[in-house]
């Protein structure tokens, strides 16, 4: 088994910044196991991307299971803060996958980045957004389609460096050869819809799938920034 992966991450056409980050940073193939990451940062001035940035590394640097990585890169961000209290607000999403030698598939996720399954042309999306229209969504408050226009769409309920104890979300799948993952900022999902995001990820190498998905984004008017992860097992 061998997994083979691209990662772009792009300013987008709007933003002055780039606050998202990934890992790895650029393409590579590995027998497993292999770490993915999408971190998305917020908060003025530099704050986003040192969130973003502080938490990539920690996850990296911690051991045990990928829920713990994210909880490490929580705890860094909040002792960044308490050292520099200017730096007071700033988080980040994180979204992690890790695919072992056997093919399984962990995923440890808080925030609004996402990651997709595409398995026979057939696109599942593996995360659950912790936003608050993804939870009006969920009560029945508010319908799937009003939630990517709904004002309030990009306001998270859970993100990392905002409270010393966060609950993380974790899942296991079983992946087969042939199964392509895509991990993903905001700044992809909230321009291109599902339907899209299948179209343009499906076939060819997955830097071109990555380029195509980055550029359809901007594209589309590039609001976010926006980071992907593309990964074929093979
Ligand atoms: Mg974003």
């Amino acid at each position: 088994m061998s997994i083979v992966w691209s990662s772009v991450t792009h300013l987008g056409r709007v933003r002055s910044v780039n606050q998202d980050r990934a890992h790895p940073t650029s393409g590579g193939r590995n027998d497993g196991p292999q770490l993915l990451v999408v971190a998305d940062g917020m908060g003025g001035h530099v704050g986003g991307e040192i969130a973003a940035s502080v938490a990539i590394e920690a996850a990296l640097e911690s051991e045990g299971t990928l829920e713990e990585r994210v909880r490490q890169a929580n705890r860094a961000i909040v002792e960044e803060v308490e050292e520099k209290p200017e730096l007071t607000g700033m988080g980040t999403t994180m979204t992690m996958a890790e695919v072992g030698t056997d093919r399984r598939l962990r995923l440890a996720h808080v925030g609004d980045s996402r990651a997709y399954l595409l398995r026979s042309g057939v696109l599942v999306q593996l995360t659950i957004d912790h936003t608050l229209v993804a939870e009006y969504v969920a009560q029945g408050r508010l319908r799937a389609d009003q939630a990517s226009s709904h004002p309030q769409r990009s306001l998270l309920t859970r993100a990392l460096g905002l409270e010393t104890h966060l609950l993380v979300d974790t899942a296991e799948f079983q992946l087969k050869e042939g199964d392509r993952l895509l991990l993903c900022s905001d700044g992809l999902n909230s321009m291109l819809s599902d339907r899209e995001i299948t179209d343009l990820l499906d076939g060819d190498s997955t830097e071109e799938a990555a380029w195509r998905l980055v550029e359809a984004a901007n594209l589309a008017g590039g609001h976010d920034n926006v980071t992907v992860v593309v990964a074929d097992v093979r």
